[in-house]
């Protein structure tokens, strides 16, 4: 369990609905840092996406978000997008995505880093 996020701000937007096995473990030890490095609360643009939600929003097909391990995190009034992607980076994120123009970080925990920026 996530000690900031509740289970209705992790889950789909579209339906309600968790992934079958719980959010990933990983993913909220992640976010919980990263609410705590923040220091105030910071919300959540989306975090689980059931699968017809995500094609909906034109995410990849095998999206982390439908694996329940990824978060899109916005950026806290004051902070840079850069800023809060390297608290994710401190935090333990895996996949870090740099969203400038909808200014919101996404933050995965998948088996390797990857980095990218739209
Ligand atoms: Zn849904
Ligand atoms: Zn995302």
């Amino acid at each position: 369990m996530s000690k900031y996020f509740s289970e209705s701000e992790l889950a789909c937007k579209c339906c309600g609905q968790l992934p079958a096995g719980g959010m990933g473990e990983r993913l909220l030890q992640v976010l919980d840092a990263i609410r705590e490095a923040v220091g105030s609360p910071v919300s959540l643009s989306c975090a689980y996406r059931c699968p017809e939600h995500n094609a909906e929003v034109g995410g990849v097909p095998n999206s982390y978000h439908i694996q329940g391990i990824a978060a899109d995190v916005l950026v806290p009034d004051g902070m840079s997008v850069d800023e809060l992607a390297s608290i994710a980076e401190q935090c333990g994120a895996k996949g870090i995505g740099r969203y400038y123009s909808q200014e919101f970080v996404h933050v995965d925990t998948r088996g390797y880093e990857a980095r990218w920026e739209e």
